[in-house]
């Protein structure tokens, strides 16, 4: 198979059977955005203890790349701590502008995702996810202060 193929096949797997996906009981994160362009939604639900993401859920339709990423997202995300979080967002956001600031091993299944950085009007796609959760994060702690 080539890359390309499994790439494809990786994001379809996600899409297909999407990893946390649900919500999240009285969760301490919960925001929906939208991509108007391609007409995704999401809405991200996130547990937190302390500086830990405890446990993080979305919901959503739109395209495979949207709801691949999201479920990615969550899988990279749950159980981990709000400076991975965001060291996360920051090598995702740099990947699509073809800066490799994680190596493949951080990636893991999110390696997929890199030849996205090749169709533009798809990287806002492929970053709803990671930028919704960065804004609620980003809130959250500006009201903490
Ligand atoms: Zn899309």
């Amino acid at each position: 198979m080539s890359l390309e193929g499994l790439y494809q096949e990786i994001i379809l797997d996600h899409y297909k059977a999407p990893r946390n996906r649900g919500s999240v009981e009285n969760p301490d994160i919960d925001i929906f955005e939208s991509n108007p362009l391609c007409g995704d939604e999401i809405r991200i639900q996130a547990k937190l203890d302390g500086r830990t993401i405890q446990d993080i859920r979305f919901e959503g339709k739109g395209c495979s790349i949207s709801l691949a990423s999201a479920s990615m997202m969550t899988e990279a995300l749950k159980g981990h701590a709000h400076d991975h979080a965001h060291k996360y967002i920051d090598g995702i956001k740099a990947m699509m502008h073809g800066e490799d600031k994680l190596n493949d091993e951080e990636l893991g299944d999110m390696e997929a995702l890199k030849g996205v950085a090749d169709f533009p009007a798809r990287v806002k796609c492929a970053l709803l996810a990671w930028t919704t959760l960065e804004k609620a994060l980003n809130d959250r702690a500006a009201r903490k202060g």
